[in-house]
């Protein structure tokens, strides 16, 4: 399945793409996670968006377009993949059509995660992450089992520069602007699956499996 996740910051695309992508076989690829790691290894690209992502920015679409059109000729998307955070402007949305084009494949689908403003307000300003694994966390609703590292990996988990809430605001924002406007796009194009998130990531999780008619896997693995 050729899968795409459309939903704001916060509502947990990233964490049901990962079983997704696991349950699926295919890769999830996330601009986000690829940012992520480029400035934890500081390259050139990293020094580059950081300064766009502390500010709850969107990296510009030069920086973005070549990293994902690279990543889809890859072998291993042949199959199938799931895009998180890509695209998130009309321009990126035109890019990608033309990158599809040249592999002569189409979306399958694209799945909307909702949840309202001040939920994902909440959400995001008590979410910690493994800066090693990427698993996900919540200071409330999610914690890990010992206090402050990671269950996967024991590395310890730290909060993302742009969970800080005036920034949070700002991705809100950005997200209404240049990134709502993509439904409008594909909606003649693309089938478009709703789902909306439960305050229980696993309820959540049942939801999207059933949206997209997939088996369910086990969710602790
Ligand atoms: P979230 O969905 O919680 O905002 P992501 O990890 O998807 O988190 O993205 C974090 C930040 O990385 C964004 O706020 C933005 O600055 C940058 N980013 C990620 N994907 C893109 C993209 N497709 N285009 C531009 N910037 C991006
Ligand atoms: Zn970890």
């Amino acid at each position: 399945m050729r899968l795409m996740l459309l939903g704001a910051p916060g509502v947990g695309k990233g964490s049901q793409a990962t079983l997704i992508a696991k349950a699926l076989s295919v890769p999830h690829i996330s601009t986000g996670d690829i940012f992520r790691y480029h400035i934890a290894n500081s390259t050139d690209l990293g020094i580059k968006a950081k300064q766009y992502i502390e500010k709850g920015s969107l990296v510009p679409d030069e920086l973005t377009v070549e990293i994902v059109g690279d990543r889809l000729k890859q072998d291993d998307c042949k199959n199938g993949f799931i895009l998180d955070g890509f695209p998130r402007t009309i321009q990126q949305a035109v890019f990608l059509d033309e990158i599809l084009k040249d592999l002569n494949i189409q979306l399958d689908e694209i799945l909307n995660i909702t949840l309202d403003d001040r939920s994902i307000v909440n959400r995001l300003s008590g979410r910690r992450i493994c800066p090693q694994c990427n698993f996900v966390y919540h200071i409330e609703d999610k914690p890990p089992k010992y206090d402050g590292v990671c269950d996967k990996c024991n590395t310890a988990i730290i909060q993302r520069d742009d969970d800080k809430e005036e920034t949070i605001i700002k991705r809100l924002e950005v997200y209404h602007k240049q990134t709502v406007p993509l439904f409008e796009y594909y909606s003649d194009t693309v089938k478009l699956v709703n789902v909306e998130s439960n305050k229980l990531f696993e309820v959540t999780t049942k939801l999207v499996f059933n949206a997209l008619r997939l088996e369910n896997v086990t969710l602790n693995g």
